[in-house]
């Protein structure tokens, strides 16, 4: 299983981090020990004093694919789900004025909370305009809609599965919007989809 992520997707956020807005998807990856389950807390790295929250709607891979063509692309996920995309901002940053690869930055274990699925045949099959959101310390801190996206689902696994075969399990972090910003010791992160509960944690 390997969970591949997409950055800058949202406007307003690549301009609040001065990043030009991308003509093609820009995707990184995670490995599996990045994955954090069932509202497990994140305990904070001593390697990072600016650990960002990002929250984002996940995709599930269904089928194993390559070369999807857009058109298709629908046919491998059937439910969507919220995470947030731990970035270490202080580490990338420095990877980026280098010119090095994000991944110490990106990667790191449990770097990826992942919360619960929600079939899209109980919405609709509608997957463009999914709001979503989150908390921290029960007050808005990240809010978006996937309507916003510069590259939508069906565009990114087009994309992605030119270079990286798709195989059952795979997960796809799909950018976030706007709002990023720290976390700390005793933070309570709570996300919704569509105003559902999808993940409640908190960061030790
Ligand atoms: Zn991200």
């Amino acid at each position: 299983m390997k969970i591949i992520c997409i950055g800058r997707n949202y406007a307003d956020h690549a301009k609040e981090l001065e990043n030009a807005v991308p003509s093609e998807p820009v995707f990184f990856m995670k490995p599996d020990s990045a994955l954090l389950l069932n509202n497990q807390p994140f305990y904070l790295p001593d390697f990072s004093n600016d650990v960002h929250h990002e929250v984002e709607v996940v995709v599930r891979i269904n089928r194993l694919g390559k070369h999807i063509e857009e058109k298709f692309a629908h046919r491998y996920y059937n439910e969507i789900g919220l995470g947030i995309d731990f970035t270490a901002r202080d580490i990338q940053k420095k990877c980026k004025e280098k010119g090095l690869p994000w991944e110490i930055a990106k990667a790191f274990d449990s770097s990826a909370p992942l919360g619960k699925f929600l079939k899209l045949e109980k919405m609709g099959n509608n997957v463009n305009s999914l709001q979503f959101r989150l908390d921290k310390n029960h007050e808005l801190a990240q809010e978006g809609n996937m309507a916003d996206m510069i590259f939508p689902i069906d565009k990114i696994i087009a994309y992605v599965s030119k270079f990286v075969t798709l195989k059952i399990g795979d997960l796809i972090y799909t950018g976030t919007p706007a709002g990023v910003g720290p976390v700390k010791i005793g933070d309570t992160l709570i996300g919704y989809l569509e105003g559902q509960e999808m993940f409640n944690f908190e960061i030790k």
